[in-house]
């Protein structure tokens, strides 16, 4: 396979993302004098800030995603390879793809973050991910399909089992999540399914530390708890995770709730690739940059965003995992590069931390500005026009925007389709036979259940194909996984 990347006598500047951080810099390059080589597994940029959505059947993929080639039409400096970068060799200037090797000049890794499950394998075979679209797709199929299964059980202990739904991490994700859920049981799941008794169906949300929204003010953490309690969500703080095991999840002080959805929304790792020398690879697998994101031991390798781990004094762990960091580091980058090809002093990269925002529900959202903090009805508006001002293109912002005044007005997302079904190994339980391959057949090669149009757990999709290096146990600092900036402004 040729890649066939045109020679050129301009720099290759070769960007491995197109996340917040490498959308933003490909941008800015468009009228540098270098050659932009963008590679990402995925052929669009993803908005990561309204997955949840997608997760909870209010909005379809495509309003959340935007093709990555037509965002950069018309941009003569930039070619795009649709490939998975599996290795750097520093030494001969090249990357290695799925698709062959691409050599650069300057090379600029924005690879984002993975989830993160701390060593824990049981939650890591049995939870659900917010992470990716196919995940969220998942996520949304495995919902409706546990109540279409919960009418055909008998006794009301499967069918809670069915029905519940635990969610792990009270971050913005985690509190987000779970009020769409609740929101679900309120207005949609009822109709639905009237033969069910959604009484006996429990939200859950468990959050290790003492406070929802750590890293939020303590006003909006504790207005977050208090909506979500109104919603109908037990929320249990200072309890960290233990296992998953004969479909009960097991937390704090020996507690455990039965439930076949347990959405883990808990943490980030790094995303470092594997080849870079060990020093500049941190333990939680981001990757140590200076202060302007070049990367420790290299003199031409640059890592922006989620993947960055930017050490200084006002940052002793790093910068928060989120939006605007990637994108405010892409930025100087794209300032930066130019300079630093005519051996000019690059700037160094200072944080402008515009705020935080968290909604949980129809009017009901919290934001802490620099100077101001609210929350409720106005706070929601707010939440809503960012984040759709921020989406990708003008139709997905419109169709996003009649989508919610739609489920405003009937209270009724349409969305709870089991479009692509979800299938997982079945869990063994207690006292089952072992299951025997029969003849010919192992377990893995029996028909599949609903049709073929199947994602398998154990068949990961390129999207969530894990970084071919995995990591030691993270320590990405809470306030990271909390802290909710503002999306990016809107993108061309
Ligand atoms: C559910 C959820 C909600 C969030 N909400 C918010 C929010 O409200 N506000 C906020 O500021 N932040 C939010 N964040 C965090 C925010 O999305 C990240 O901080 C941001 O996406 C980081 O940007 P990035 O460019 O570093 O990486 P990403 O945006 O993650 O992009 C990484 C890109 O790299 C590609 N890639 C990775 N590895 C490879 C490889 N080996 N080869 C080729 N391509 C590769 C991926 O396909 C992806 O396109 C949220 C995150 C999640 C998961």
């Amino acid at each position: 396979m040729n890649v066939n990347i045109p020679a050129s006598n301009l720099p290759r500047v070769v960007v491995i993302g197109c996340g917040f951080g490498g959308l933003e810099l490909v941008k800015k390059l468009r009228h540098a004098p270098v050659q932009v080589v963008l590679l990402d597994r995925n052929n669009y940029h993803n908005f990561q800030p309204l997955l949840y959505q997608v997760a909870t059947g209010s909005l379809e993929p495509d309003t959340i995603v935007a093709p990555i080639r037509k965002m950069f039409k018309g941009q003569h400096n930039f070619i795009y390879r649709y490939a998975e970068v599996q290795y750097i060799n520093a030494e001969r200037n090249e990357v290695e793809t799925n698709i062959g090797p691409i050599g650069y000049d300057f090379l600029v890794i924005a690879t984002g973050s993975q989830t993160n499950f701390f060593g824990n394998k049981t939650i890591e075979k049995a939870a659900m991910q917010i992470k990716t679209i196919p995940s969220a797709l998942n996520l949304r199929s495995y919902i409706f399909q546990n109540f279409e299964k919960a009418l055909l059980m008998n006794t009301t202990y499967e069918k809670e089992e069915l029905m519940n739904v635990v969610v792990v991490g009270g971050g913005p994700t985690g509190v987000e999540v779970s009020g769409a859920i609740a929101e679900l049981k309120a207005n949609v799941l009822p109709k639905d399914y009237p033969e069910l008794d959604f009484r006996s169906m429990k939200i859950y949300l468990i959050e290790a530390g003492p406070v929802l929204l750590n890293g939020m003010s303590a006003e909006s953490s504790a207005k977050a708890r208090q909506y979500l309690e109104e919603m109908d969500v037990h929320v249990w703080l200072n309890a960290p995770v233990e296992k998953y095991e004969d479909g009960k999840v097991y937390f704090g002080k020996d507690q455990s709730i039965h439930a076949e959805t347990l959405i883990w929304a808990a943490g980030v790792s790094g995303t470092a690739l594997p080849g870079l020398q060990e020093n500049a690879v941190a333990k939680n697998q981001r990757i140590n940059v200076n202060q302007f994101n070049k990367v420790e031991g290299y003199e031409n390798i640059f890592a922006i965003g989620d993947c960055a781990l930017m050490v200084t004094e006002d940052t002793p762990r790093g910068h928060p995992m989120v939006a605007q960091v990637a994108i405010q580091q892409a930025k100087l980058l794209a300032k930066n590069l130019p300079r630093i090809i005519n051996r000019e002093t690059p700037e160094n990269f200072v944080y402008n931390n515009k705020g935080s925002m968290a909604t949980v529900g129809r009017n009901k959202a919290v934001v802490d500005l620099p100077k101001f903090k609210f929350q409720g009805f106005f706070a929601w508006l707010v939440w809503l026009f960012v984040h759709l001002m921020s989406l990708a293109g003008h139709r997905n912002r419109i169709v996003t925007f009649f989508t919610w005044v739609w489920n405003y007005i009937t209270y009724d997302q349409s969305l709870r389709l089991i479009i692509r079904p979800y299938w997982r190994e079945p869990r063994k339980k207690k006292g089952d036979a072992p299951i025997e391959p029969q003849g010919n057949e192992t377990p893995q090669e029996k028909p599949l259940p609903i049709s073929e149009n199947v994602v398998l757990a154990t068949e990961k999709p390129a999207e969530l194909l894990p970084p071919a290096k995995d990591t030691s146990p993270p320590e990405a600092p809470k306030e990271q996984q909390n802290q909710r900036p503002f999306p990016p402004p809107p993108m061309a």
